[in-house]
């Protein structure tokens, strides 16, 4: 086949009318439906303690925490855009800015942000971050306005930098002649509130709102909507999203797992020809994801934990009958010295492999030495092709993919 045919054969299947979705990007991680199901009380809540800004005073800060895909952007964003529609209708001069402090990832990159959304716009980098605060914070009040802001995923900006853009913010009204400012604080660590001194704890939950994780019949009804607007008719079979919503429940009530899983396993359900999503697909899905997972896991460890996991690998690889901790120090330790680098010590090690235990990519038990005492039997938790595939392409350890410890050669 000419290289032009196959283009057109690509071109062809894409331009098919499809026999799964009706549309599709309803099932997009981004899309935010007007109708969010099970979240009334959130959503009555928030709006009962954000309206005071329609009559002009600021209404409270508002601090809401749940974990990852209990609804907390989407229902934050629906109510907010709400509220500014309706401002917008009568003439209140309401803003809101949303930042999602993780993707931005600096106190500078949120605050830069903060004053683009009033109109300011700040140089990616070279002011000092309490220069940025002083613009933004004269900006604002130069527009007269009552401005609600938004920090998404707050947690991952105070882990790194503490609470000191929090503590500015709180006390940022007591500056401000013509404008107003109210924080609304999102969290998916539920130990946040442990992580902030008392005044910005008191200062920022003047009201707080809890997103529990949603049950399996909780997350039924919301794939149920969504399919409904995404697929065909008879696309969705029952035993699917009942599978669906039974599994996403079992993790932590995650809606977001449910919906990925049912996407992706409409994609499968596509890409095979095939009409009807059944279990069997939900399956297939959860193992890809899955995959996904234990993919990025391996490719953000720290380098001595990589070293540590791949020497169990090298181990697994060569066959050699056991691998003790003992073992696995001595080839963890070769690998550090081909590599250049300082071994960690023995302890730090032990710690290591009890960690790579707990996420699940190594399977270690207790077993006895007789006189000797006890030490650990590791095992690789995952495919020793997954380790070898995501591991060739790291800088560090793909210098090793190929290598045979020389300690081991003694104990085949
Ligand atoms: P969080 O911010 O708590 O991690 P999100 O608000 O991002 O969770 O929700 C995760 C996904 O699930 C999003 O795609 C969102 O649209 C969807 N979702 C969450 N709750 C509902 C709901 N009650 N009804 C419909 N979709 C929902
Ligand atoms: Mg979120």
């Amino acid at each position: 086949m000419s290289p032009n045919d196959l283009l057109e054969n690509i071109f062809d299947k894409f331009l098919q009318v499809s026999q799964v979705f009706k549309n599709r990007e309803v099932l997009h991680p981004d899309y935010i439906p007007n109708h969010l199901p099970h979240r009334e009380e959130q959503i009555r809540r928030i709006g009962n303690i954000l309206a005071p800004v329609l009559r002009g005073s600021r209404g409270s800060n508002i601090f809401i925490y749940g974990q990852t895909g209990t609804g907390k952007t989407a229902v934050v964003k629906y109510v907010l855009s709400r509220l500014l529609q309706r401002g917008r209708e009568i003439g209140a001069p309401i803003e809101f800015s949303y930042v999602n402090c993780r993707l931005a990832g600096t106190e500078y990159r949120v605050l830069a942000r903060l004053s683009g959304s009033i109109g300011f716009k700040v140089p990616f980098t070279g002011l000092a971050t309490a220069e940025v605060f002083d613009r933004f914070k004269i900006g604002l009040d130069s527009r007269g306005v009552l401005l609600i802001v938004v920090l998404d995923e707050i947690d991952s900006l105070v882990k790194t930098y503490g609470d000191v853009l929090l503590y500015e913010l709180a006390r940022i009204n007591e500056g401000l002649k013509e404008s107003r400012v109210a924080i609304v604080g999102v969290s998916n660590d539920l130990h946040f509130k442990e992580m902030l001194g008392p005044r910005v704890l008191s200062s920022l939950s003047e009201e707080e709102v809890i997103f529990r994780p949603y049950a399996a019949p909780e997350l039924r009804d919301i794939l149920l909507e969504r399919s409904e607007v995404a697929f065909l008719d008879e696309v969705l079979t029952e035993g699917a999203i009942n599978l669906c919503s039974a599994l996403a429940a079992a993790e932590h009530g995650d809606a977001r797992r449910a919906l990925d899983l049912l996407r992706v396993a409409a994609e499968l359900t596509e890409r095979e020809g095939k009409q009807e999503i059944t279990e069997d697909e939900i399956r297939l899905a959860q193992n890809e994801i899955e995959r996904d997972r234990v993919v990025e896991v391996l490719k953000t460890l720290p380098l001595h934990s990589k070293l540590v996991l791949f020497g169990v690998y090298l181990i697994t690889k060569a066959s050699v009958k056991r691998s003790i901790t003992g073992d696995i120090y001595e080839v963890y330790r070769e690998l550090c010295s081909v590599l250049g680098l300082d071994p960690l010590t023995q302890r730090r090690v032990s710690g290591i492999i009890s960690e790579l235990d707990t996420i699940g990519v190594l399977n270690s038990r207790v077993v006895s030495l007789g006189r000797y005492g006890r030490t650990k039997k590791v095992s690789l938790g995952i495919p020793r092709g997954v380790v070898r595939n995501v591991y060739s392409e790291d800088n560090w350890v793909g210098q090793l993919v190929g290598y045979t410890p020389k300690c081991l050669s003694s104990k085949a």
